[in-house]
Parts: C-alpha cells; sequence; structure tokens
C-alpha cells in the first residue's frame, strides 16, 4: 500500500502524522511511504530523516494526496485537504466531527473512508489514541502552573517546591484520569503539596494504591472541592463526562475565595473548560485574570511539545496503521472492533450514531 504523510496546514500545528522511525516499520512491512517534504519539521524531522528510512518526499500536499492509498495525518482535513481526498481513499487521523458540520459534509461527498483517532477504542474501554496527548496535557499542566505562578506573569510568586524552611505551593487536581493522574505525579515530583478530588471512588482507591503518600486523594464533593480550591496556589481543571461539555465545577463567585494570584490550570477547556471563568486561550497568548485570579486554559496543550507529542501519537498509531496498511481497511475492522469503533465516514454515509445524532443526519 502506498502510505502518503501531508505537513499539517492548521494553523499553529506543528506535529506530524508519521515520524522516520514510523515511516521506516510501514517501509518494513512492504509499504512504501510518500512524505511531503517539510512535513516533520515542525517535531525536529528533517526530510533527510525519513528518506534514509526509506521514504520518497513529494513536493506539494496535492501530490502526496493524488498518490496516497491512505493518507496519515494528526488534525482534521482543512477544506482544501478534503478536496484533495477521493473516493476509495483511507484517511486516519483526529476527525472531531460532531460539531463540525462542514467537515462531516465535505467527507462524506468525498467518498473515501474516514478512521478517527478519537473514536478507536480498546479491551478497557479506553480511548488508546487520545491518551497520548491527555498524558501530554497533563505532565504540562505543572509546569504551566509553576510558571503562571511567576510574580512576573502575575502570579502569587510561589515556588512549587519550596525551600528548607518554607512549605511548597499546594496544588488540587480536580479528575484523577488520565490527565490528571500525570498532573498530579509531575506536581509531586516538583515538591509540591499535591491534592487529587475525583468523584469515582475506584479510581481514588487506583491512585492510592499506585502513589501512596506521593500526593492525597479526596472525594470530589462540592464541599470538599471548594475547600481545596480555596487553600489551592494552582487547581487543575482534569475531569470528562465521555461524549458531554465538562460540568462548571467552579463559579465566578469561588474566586474570591482563593488566594490573590493563584493560578488555575483549566486543562479541560477543549470540552468548555470546569470553571465559570474559563475561556480558550492560544500559546502566544496563555494566561489571563479574572477576580485576581489568573487564568491558564490553552484548548491544544500538546503542541507546545510537538516532538514529545508527535513521538507518542506514532507509537499509539502505529499498530492500528499497519493493521490498516497490512489487511486494507476493511479487513481490518471486520477483524477488530476497537479498530471498527473508529470508523467515523464511509462510501458516502455516516457510520458514527453520535455524530449523527449530533447533526440530524442518518448513519
Ligand atoms: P479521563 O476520562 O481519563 O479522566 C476524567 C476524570 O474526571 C475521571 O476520573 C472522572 O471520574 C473524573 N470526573 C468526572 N466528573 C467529575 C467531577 N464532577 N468531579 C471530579 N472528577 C470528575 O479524561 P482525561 O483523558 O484525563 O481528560 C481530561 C480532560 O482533559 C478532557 O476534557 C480532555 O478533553 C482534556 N484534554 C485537554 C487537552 C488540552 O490540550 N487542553 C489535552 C488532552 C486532554
Amino acid at each position: 500500500m502506498q502510505i502518503g504523510c501531508p505537513t499539517e496546514i492548521k494553523p499553529q500545528e506543528f506535529r506530524v502524522g508519521m515520524t522516520p522511525s514510523t515511516a521506516g516499520e510501514a517501509i518494513a512491512h512492504g509499504h512504501s511511504v510518500i512524505v511531503q517534504s517539510g512535513a516533520g519539521l515542525g517535531s525536529g524531522f528533517a526530510d533527510d530523516e525519513y528518506v534514509a528510512a526509506g521514504a520518497t518526499l513529494a513536493d506539494t500536499a496535492a501530490e502526496v494526496f493524488a498518490n496516497a492509498d491512505m493518507i496519515v495525518k494528526v488534525k482534521e482535513p482543512q477544506a482544501p485537504e478534503r478536496a484533495m481526498l477521493g473516493e476509495g481513499q483511507v484517511l486516519f487521523t483526529y476527525l472531531h466531527l460532531a460539531p463540525d458540520p462542514d467537515q462531516t459534509r465535505d467527507l462524506i461527498a468525498s467518498g473515501a473512508t474516514c478512521i478517527a483517532y478519537e473514536t478507536v477504542t480498546d479491551r478497557r474501554g479506553g480511548l488508546p489514541l487520545l491518551a497520548p496527548m491527555s498524558e501530554v496535557a497533563g505532565k504540562l499542566a505543572p509546569q504551566m502552573g509553576a510558571w503562571t505562578l511567576q510574580k512576573a506573569n502575575g502570579g502569587r510568586g510561589v515556588l512549587m517546591g519550596g525551600v528548607p524552611g518554607v512549605t511548597p505551593a499546594r496544588v488540587a487536581v480536580i479528575g484523577g484520569g488520565v490527565v490528571g493522574t500525570n498532573a498530579a505525579r509531575i506536581a509531586a515530583g516538583m515538591g509540591a503539596d499535591v491534592t487529587v478530588l475525583d468523584r469515582s471512588l475506584d479510581r481514588l482507591r487506583y491512585l492510592d494504591d499506585a502513589f501512596g503518600p506521593a500526593f492525597r486523594t479526596r472525594f470530589a464533593s462540592r464541599g470538599n472541592t471548594a475547600e481545596e480550591v480555596a487553600q489551592a496556589d494552582i487547581v487543575i481543571g482534569a475531569v470528562l463526562i465521555p461524549g458531554a461539555a465538562a460540568p462548571k465545577l467552579v463559579t465566578r463567585g469561588q474566586l474570591s475565595t482563593m488566594k490573590p494570584g493563584a493560578a488555575i490550570v483549566d486543562v479541560a477547556i477543549d470540552q468548555g473548560g470546569c470553571f465559570e471563568t474559563s475561556r480558550p486561550t492560544t500559546h502566544q497568548d496563555p494566561i489571563y485574570e479574572v477576580d485576581g485570579i489568573l487564568h491558564y486554559c490553552v484548548a491544544n496543550m500538546p503542541g507546545a511539545v510537538a516532538r514529545t507529542s508527535t513521538l507518542a501519537l506514532g507509537n499509539a498509531t502505529l499498530p492500528y496503521l499497519l493493521d490498516l496498511a497490512d489487511k486494507g481497511w476493511r479487513e481490518a475492522c471486520m477483524s477488530d472492533p476497537h479498530l471498527r469503533a473508529g470508523l467515523n465516514v464511509h462510501a458516502g454515509r455516516l457510520t458514527v450514531a453520535a455524530v449523527a445524532e449530533a447533526q440530524g443526519l442518518d448513519a
């Protein structure tokens, strides 16, 4: 199979769908890989590295789309990319179709088979191609919180780990899933005094078992959450209710109970955010202030560390990519119900009920 990897064209997207290493793996399986020249640069991969792995280079995205049986990307195809997709082609990438009727219409019209990373499932009920980005965002959250707390950014001027004789920063992590666990680990590793709140007792049991005294766990009742928020130097929002907007767990009124100059890092902002005062920000202008509290609400946090994110995404997508290439999409999806859950559009039809329902279409 000919696999194509174009340069991402969504603004501020520096990741790439295939690394030289994943290209090399596909080539070792007998496939050929065509990469757009410069596609890897944002993640620190030079054209030469792809060529050394056995890939061929194309000057334009049009050349990649015209020659590939399967296109591997990161972000949902933008309008010019959708115009280049053709019948019988396979597209493997993040799609997030539910809130995007224009993209849905174009993909249906293209006749292509579109498999979305975010709806591929695993045996434990997880989302294996979303998890790596949650791991990245979770590990980044305390780093960004610590930076936000610095005086020059308008923060309280508190050092995460404290020093001998001075207490460390207090960090409250609301939501102890993939983002929350990674955030708590890093914050604790920086020496902060960390509490993780979750409404799932099973999750709190797991965290207690796995991490022992590295951080506290607390049931996320309204009262407990309010208490932790009031005492925190940094509050990290990491909740998720699958398929729904994030619940607003901290009101504007509660900001006045917080320490002036404290920081909120709302990782759940891509689902609307779990603080009433959150609104999406960008890496260029990441922080704003409401009632003396600093808010960091960057919707695509993994973009800040594009190289790590690309490598992590490549590790997770590789087995599915090889399966799709080795068996063809039909047999690969037939033999693996978890990969089949990723099938969103095929032959002019939507194949996921949730997206069809969100847009009033047939599936
Ligand atoms: P997850 O499903 O692994 O974890 C979510 C946790 O929230 C679960 O443990 C759940 O029990 C808990 N929860 C649900 N409602 C709660 C409540 N009311 N109070 C306390 N806990 C509650 O999800 P995840 O992968 O950790 O993702 C968390 C959020 O981060 C999602 O909104 C995701 O989209 C977002 N995210 C954002 C970025 C970014 O760049 N901003 C990157 C990756 C993920």
